[in-house]
């Protein structure tokens, strides 16, 4: 093969590293993990104790300090080896809300374990049913009474709840007909699962397309200590917002990984398979929707770095972070559709590995943010067309 994919890059020395240690878990690894329904703990162990997981963490809280950039190669290497970074990313990102608005000794109680993998502060419950998308109007209350807040409500979808300590929550502290804007009155809290679960909280898993821990939750009259509330109260959806650029920008490495691992089966596959006396890569057919792949991965990829350079200089990015995860997942999808038609009928075989990254990466077209909201987003905030929701 003439091309190393990925390009080799000025982050070489940390892809050797994560590929030395994402190869001790290859394809048979997550296939069993996959069939099985199971959670990577081994890997996720290996990865925490690596320090990989707290490459967003400053030094001062046991962290590694390092920027978004090279925590999206992390992504990026965990996804283009073959495995699933899905199971563990919110470690890496959801502490960012604790980072920005907890107070000193929040975080100095929860950083310095979160970043040694003592705790796992892995979930984030935003989602509920009969809202979905339309985040303002949540349904789930908390309310202060004394020294606690008792939540009521329910949320969906939220993922890494079996395999997390800790989980941030988004509530509504003062009633939609209260607040001026309805992006007021919602409050985050820091919820402790473990003192949580059967005290108010009940977790129910939502069997799904891809082996993805992910849950529906009840709440009722669960108490939380005023203490946990993150920040000021009331200010809860700006706050969720402002992880969001990290969230996404990881998210779209993760899908240029996915991407790069799709090109990489296809045309090692395309060189090798025989059929009518010649490769079948040797086929326009075959060759030309890879090479579009790789195209626009790397057109991906320029999109993901820029988001990634803005935001490590402290500077507004949340355009770029909503186009890199666009183009990211749409060329990560485009080419698990090419790498599975490229394999013909073994494309269904689980042997091959293929049908797995092809339903993991599919999930990154709605989760945690649906194409059609950043059409949206672009079509408001960067053309000025009116708001259409
Ligand atoms: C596996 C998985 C894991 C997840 N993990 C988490 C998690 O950990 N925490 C969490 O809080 N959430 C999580 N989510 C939820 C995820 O963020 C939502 O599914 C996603 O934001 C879409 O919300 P929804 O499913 O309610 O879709 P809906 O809001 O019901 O939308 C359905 C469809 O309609 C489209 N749509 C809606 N409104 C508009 C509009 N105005 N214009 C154009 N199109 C529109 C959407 O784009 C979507 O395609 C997860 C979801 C999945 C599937």
């Amino acid at each position: 093969m003439k091309t190393e994919i990925p390009t080799p890059d000025d982050h070489q020395a940390m892809r050797e590293a994560l590929r030395a240690l994402c190869g001790g878990f290859d394809a048979t690894y997550w296939q069993q993990v996959d069939h099985a329904r199971g959670y990577p703990e081994a890997f996720v162990n290996a990865l925490t104790e690596a320090g990989w997981l707290a490459a967003l963490i400053p030094t001062e809280y046991g962290g590694s300090g390092l920027g978004l950039t090279e925590a999206s190669v992390i992504m990026e290497e965990i996804n283009f080896s073959g495995g699933n970074a899905g199971s563990c990313h919110g470690q890496m990102y959801n502490m960012g809300t604790l980072l920005r608005h907890g107070s000193e000794a929040q975080k100095r109680q929860y950083l310095p374990r979160i970043a040694s993998g003592a705790l796992r502060l892995q979930s984030m419950a935003v989602t509920e049913p009969s809202t979905g998308t339309d985040t303002t109007q949540l349904k789930t209350t908390a309310v202060k009474k004394g020294d606690r807040y008792v939540v009521n409500g329910q949320k969906v979808w939220i993922s890494r709840i079996q395999h997390s300590d800790l989980m941030i929550l988004l509530a509504r502290t003062t009633p939609l007909a209260e607040v001026k804007r309805k992006s007021e009155g919602m409050s985050i809290f820091i919820v402790d699962l473990k003192s949580a679960i059967g005290h108010g909280m009940t977790v129910r898993p939502i069997l799904n397309m891809v082996n993805h821990e992910t849950n529906e939750v009840f709440f009722d009259n669960l108490e939380i200590p005023a203490e946990n509330l993150i920040g000021e109260e009331g200010q809860g959806f700006k706050y969720i917002l402002d992880g969001l650029n990290a969230e996404r920008t990881l998210i779209a490495a993760e899908c240029i990984g996915d991407a790069y691992w799709f090109i990489d089966k296809a045309r090692r596959y395309a060189s090798e398979r025989q059929v009518f006396g010649r490769p079948i890569g040797q086929n326009q057919g075959i060759q030309f929707p890879i090479a579009a792949d790789y195209i626009e991965t790397e057109a991906a990829n320029l999109m993901r770095f820029k988001a990634c350079a803005l935001f490590d200089a402290g500077r507004p990015c949340g355009a770029e972070a909503n186009m890199a995860k666009y183009l990211a997942a749409k060329a990560s999808w485009e080419a698990a559709n090419t790498c599975l038609q490229t394999h013909g009928g073994f494309g269904f075989a689980c042997e091959y590995d293929v049908e797995r990254k092809f339903r993991e990466t599919r999930l990154y077209q709605v989760a945690p943010i649906s194409t059609n909201l950043i059409h949206s987003y672009v079509a408001e905030h960067l053309l000025g067309l009116p708001r259409s929701f």
